[in-house]
């Protein structure tokens, strides 16, 4: 398979490029130059399928022949062999027609294991084949990290090193990423915001000179393809789970990077019945605001109790955005430099089009909290505060309530103590195999918010 640019400038690819890619020369996003399209009959097919087979199924076509069938299947069993429940991806009922989808039983506890564990391993097959090295410098407010830690720790090839705002992770974030001690991984606890911690990663993007050019910089971040393309995985195993292909379904997923609603989108393009896709968001609401207001303009960053979902702008639209308007990489790459500057209106039949696939609701943290003690009160099940803003916009949203309403649970409570207190309720156990993480030893380095203390440390620890 061929990867394009939505920016239409930089060459296409081919699936082990894009891999190691992250962003395109031109500044855009890569995407399928082309997307597989299934029956029902063929979807119906895959219903017995155990998760990882049904991985294999979805992912194979992406990879376009890059890595061996047995390697690639081997793969995938290994990646979900890794989570605490056999069903990898369960579904809890709430109510008449009303799913969870725990996406939050990998190693880290939030969905980002279905793509970082696999990408870890798919960047180690590739770099092992190509005798090459590579760095990969990540930000994250929390979950990104400690996933893609727990994916790349066991790399020969690959030195990781994770930047996370000092004091604003939780405790279990913070130390499900510092207590991995392996020699390959490095912690950085930047004295500045999230966004200080996004900025110096665009700036060691943007100028690589630092590395002296013997190892590439990877991208683990939404931006890059292969997360996505591990996420589509699941609507399709979520459908199938509740008679799917033959009936439609609902889905309502929390999000801010627009990542794993993308991945959504992508399923009913490639054949799978939706009925509805829901965009839920926290009070860093640009991606409700464009699609209720028709208005993109950035806010200031509100810091909230569902911190995974905190950013200013949303990354991933801008695939939507390619496909909105016809796949047209010269008006995309015009309108993304106005989109980023000043305040902007999509034309009327391109929004049309936007509000045709998407719904949209904002939930601030009053609501969350409520939502979570409503919730725990109505069933004993006790939702993360991300999953509670999917909940409540699910709610908010839905059609038809003949059809399945499934909301995407992207992280355990336990990750999110705060909110959950707030609520009301106690806080829940650590799970099995994280009973002692409090007891755990920690290392982490103290770095100032500067970009050449960064580059230094990643210079000195790589050569
Ligand atoms: C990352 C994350 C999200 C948002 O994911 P997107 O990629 O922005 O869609 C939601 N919930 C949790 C718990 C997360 O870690």
């Amino acid at each position: 398979m061929k990867y394009i640019s939505t920016r239409g400038s930089a060459p296409e690819l081919e699936f082990e490029d894009v891999l190691l890619a992250g962003l395109a020369s031109d500044g855009g996003l890569y995407v399928p130059k082309e997307l597989p399209h299934y029956s029902l009959e063929e979807i119906r097919s895959w219903r017995e399928l155990p998760y990882s087979s049904l991985a294999f199924k979805i992912i194979q076509p992406f990879v376009g022949g890059a890595i061996d069938d047995e390697t690639l299947q081997a793969m995938l069993d290994e990646t979900y062999a890794g989570f605490g429940h056999k069903a990898v991806a369960p579904l809890a009922q709430l109510d008449h027609n009303e799913y969870v989808l725990e996406l939050f039983q990998g190693p880290t506890l939030a969905f980002k294991d279905f793509a970082l564990q696999l990408l870890g391993r798919l960047l180690d097959h590739v770099l092992t084949k190509r005798n090459e090295r590579a760095v990969i410098i990540g930000a994250t407010s929390g979950d990104t990290g400690s996933a893609a830690i727990e994916g790349c720790k066991h790399s020969k090839h690959i030195d990781i090193f994770i930047m996370h705002p000092h004091n604003r992770v939780s405790e279990v974030q913070r130390k499900q990423m510092t207590t991995i001690l392996e020699d390959n991984v490095s912690n950085l606890a930047v004295e500045g915001n999230f966004d200080d911690c996004q900025g110096m990663l665009k700036a060691c993007f943007a100028n690589q000179d630092f590395l002296r050019g013997e190892r590439r910089l990877v991208a683990v971040n939404s931006i890059n393809w292969a997360r996505i393309m591990a996420q589509i995985v699941y609507y399709f195993y979520a459908s199938l789970n509740l008679g799917g292909p033959d009936r439609s379904m609902a889905f309502s997923v929390p999000t801010g990077n627009f990542g794993d609603i993308f991945a959504g989108y992508l399923a009913k393009k490639m054949g799978l019945p939706i009925n509805q896709l829901i965009v839920a968001t926290n009070q860093n609401d640009i991606l409700h605001r464009v699609m209720s207001q028709n208005k993109y303009e950035k806010h200031p960053l509100a810091h909230t109790l569902s911190p995974s979902m905190d950013i200013v702008v949303s990354s991933n639209f801008e695939r939507l955005l390619f496909d909105v308007y016809d796949r047209n990489g010269a008006t995309l790459a015009d309108l993304m430099s106005k989109l980023n500057s000043e305040t902007v209106e999509l034309e009327a039949e391109r929004m049309a089009k936007v509000r045709e696939l998407f719904d949209s609701h904002a939930v601030n943290d009053d609501v969350t909290c409520a939502t979570i003690a409503d919730v725990y009160q109505e069933t004993g099940y006790l939702l993360d505060p991300h999953t509670a803003i999917g909940v409540k916009a699910a709610r908010e949203c839905r059609r038809d309530s003949m059809i399945p309403m499934i909301t995407l649970g992207t992280a355990h409570p336990v990750k999110f103590a705060d909110a959950v207190e707030k609520a009301g309720l106690s806080t829940p156990e650590l799970p099995h195999h994280l009973q002692d993480l409090f007891e755990r030893e920690e290392r982490y380095e103290v770095m100032p918010n500067e970009l050449k203390a960064l580059q230094d440390f990643v210079a000195s620890k790589v050569f």
